[in-house]
């Protein structure tokens, strides 16, 4: 992708030239027009010529200053500086972040895996992220190579969850392909499924509930 800087109207942002989208990468949200805000969207109180109404800039909602304190990169809208956002989206933009700035280098350099698919392959692969993170890439030692692109994950399981992290995914995706990966206590490859979890999370679509932080992520 070739990015270029942009002024948007909540701050600077880095965009593919040609507009292409990447993945993960969310839209800039319309924002609600003030006129049909006569209260902040988080506690209630009524706006008036002391109690100002902001904008948050990853949901596009109308709250005051106390429920919209706190600044934050919301990284998956490619904002390089950080900007006003409601209480929600700030914990949901330090989820995101974490993941870019945690787990997106180690998830693109792979990892070794035991692999199990649908159609009985089974041994050790190799699993990574490839493209802009939007391809998952098994390539068994043994030959057969099985891509899948996260958009089309349809569901996944955490089936094993050891005391440090993840242990084992069980992934479905259109086209029937179904895939079991891994059963490890390997600290490095905890990490690795810990952060593909979070990827799968994050590019879920909204109607399948799986988006977001839930309250028992620890990562
Ligand atoms: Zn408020
Ligand atoms: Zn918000």
């Amino acid at each position: 992708m070739d990015m270029i800087l942009v002024k948007s109207k909540s701050g600077m942002r880095m965009v593919d030239r040609n507009g292409k989208k990447g993945f993960l990468e969310l839209d800039e949200p319309a924002w609600a027009p003030d006129e049909n805000f006569r209260a902040c969207s988080g506690c209630n109180t009524s706006f008036d010529l002391f109690k100002r109404k902001h904008h948050c800039r990853r949901c596009g909602g109308v709250f005051c200053g106390s429920c919209a304190t706190e600044k934050v990169i919301p990284m998956r809208l490619r904002f390089i500086d950080p900007v006003r956002m409601c209480g929600k989206c700030q914990k949901i933009a330090k989820w995101e972040n974490d993941y870019f700035t945690n787990y997106q280098k180690k998830l693109k350099a792979g990892e070794e895996l035991n692999v199990e698919t649908e159609k009985g392959e089974t041994g050790l692969a190799t699993v990574s992220l490839g493209g802009d993170g939007g391809l998952l890439q098994i390539t068994f030692q043994s030959g057969p190579v099985v891509p899948i692109l996260m958009d089309e994950v349809t569901s996944f399981r955490v089936t094993e969850e050891g005391s440090n992290g993840v242990h084992m995914i069980s992934l479905d995706s259109f086209g029937g392909r179904n895939l079991k990966l891994a059963k490890t206590e390997r600290a490095e490859t905890v990490v690795f499924l810990n952060g593909l979890r979070k990827a799968l999370r994050m590019s879920a679509k909204p109607d399948h509930q799986r988006s977001g932080p839930s309250n028992n992520d620890a990562t």
